[in-house]
Parts: C-alpha cells; structure tokens; sequence
C-alpha cells in the first residue's frame, strides 16, 4: 500500500484512536512535508513523505516484528490481572497493536521473545510442522547422567502428555549447565524434560529460535525492530 489517509497513519503509529487524531489535528498537531494539515482524509504517500505529530516524525509500520530481551518478572501474555506483561515494556505506540509472542516463555525465564500482530508470519515459528528449532540455556540442580542426557535426547513421556518428547539435541557446558535444542513447544518443556529425569531447572535462558539468536547488544528489559533480513528467516 503506497497511500493511506493521515488519521490512519497518526492512529496506527501513536496508538490514539481514530477520532483522537482527527481532533489534534484539527488542534494543529499534524503536518506533512512542513505544511499543516488540518485534516485526516489527506493521503499520505509512505515512500516519500515525511508526516510530523507532535513534533515527532513518524515511522510507518504496516506490522510490527519484534526482537526482546526478556526479563525475568513478566509473563508473556496480553493481558493479566496481576502480573506484568511483556507488553508493558513496549511503547505505548507499539502495544496499542497488542503484538502476541511468538512461543512463550514463563514468567522466571529470560531471552529471546519474537513479538508480532502478523498471524501468518507467526505460524512459520509456532506450527508444529515447521519444528522450529528452540535453544536454551539450562542451569540444573544436579548433574545429568549420560543416560539422562541420552533419554532427553531421545525423547521421553512427560507426565500428563500422552505421546513422547521429539528428539532433542543436549550439549554439555559445565556440571549444572546445559544447552538443550527442542524442535517442539510444549508446557514447560524443558522444565518437564528435566523433571522426568529427577532433575530440575534453576535458570532457563532461550538464546536462538530457528536462525535468529538473541542479539547480544540487547540488554535485558529492552527491545528493537527486527530487520527484514531477519524477518525474512521464517517466511
Ligand atoms: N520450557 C520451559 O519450561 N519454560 C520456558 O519458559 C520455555 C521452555
């Protein structure tokens, strides 16, 4: 779409309603190309404009994409009545769109978060079918056996699932740390997985999915659009 109307643009970029737009505009808050516009039904052509609101350009996004850090602390969700959510460390502008996180992660663990509001492109990471590979770092209680690494890499039943885990791949890092790659996206798999063998998770980190790893220049708590080479990845 190479046009759309201005008061669809200052909605969709700020997160204000339709009608709010209309009234700052007619309010004086709009301008393109450094004229004023008073208003909303003017067409904004997105390749080579440039749309001022409030004295700030706006950036068009017909859908957003986006890399988080994660922080322990939140739930990936979009709404709760008690806890933070991934949202609330978006602006104001982005999670007025109420992106959905692309595979979640519970609340005590940290890294990579895709949000999106593209359905479609959501279900190149999320569908079963694609077995979209999932990577995490694994801080553990105890030590796994080799059979224990074995049967996690083999598959195994989790309690209440009834069919066994797909095959996993398990690396090593140190006595209590691991890095383990699941293809699925289970209820607290990796967690399960380690029950299962009597251990259990102390620290979990998701550090890839498929072929995007966290970017290291991402602190936690923080967030950044995903470039198109990276939201190319899982089309
Ligand atoms: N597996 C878990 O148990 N928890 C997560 O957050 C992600 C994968």
């Amino acid at each position: 779409k190479a046009k759309i109307r201005l008061d669809k643009m200052i909605s969709k970029c700020t997160g204000l309603t339709r009608s709010e737009a209309t009234r700052a505009l007619k309010n004086g808050y709009g301008k393109i190309n450094n004229i004023p516009q008073k208003s909303g039904k003017v067409l904004v052509d997105l390749a080579n404009d440039e749309v001022v609101f409030d004295d700030e350009i706006l950036q068009y996004r017909e859908q957003i994409y986006i890399m988080m850090h994660k922080p322990k602390g939140y739930v990936c969700a979009a709404k709760d009545e008690r806890l933070k959510t991934v949202l609330e460390l978006l602006p104001a502008s982005l999670a007025s769109r109420e992106p959905f996180s692309c595979g979640r992660l519970d609340i005590d663990t940290t890294g990579l978060v895709i949000l999106t509001d593209d359905g479609t492109w959501a279900h190149g990471i999320t569908s079963p079918k694609r077995k979209c590979e999932k990577s995490y770092l694994v801080g553990s209680a105890g030590e796994l056996s080799q059979e224990d690494m074995q049967s996690l890499e083999e598959g195994l039943y989790l309690d209440e699932d009834d069919k066994i885990t797909a095959p996993a791949k398990i690396e090593r890092l140190g006595e209590k740390t691991y890095r383990l790659k699941i293809t699925e996206g289970r209820y607290h798999q990796v967690k399960r997985m380690f029950e299962s063998v009597n251990n259990m998770v102390k620290s979990l980190h998701r550090e890839q999915i498929g072929d995007l790893a966290l970017d290291p220049e991402l602190p936690e708590g923080e967030w950044r659009d995903m470039s198109p080479e990276e939201v190319e990845l899982f089309k």
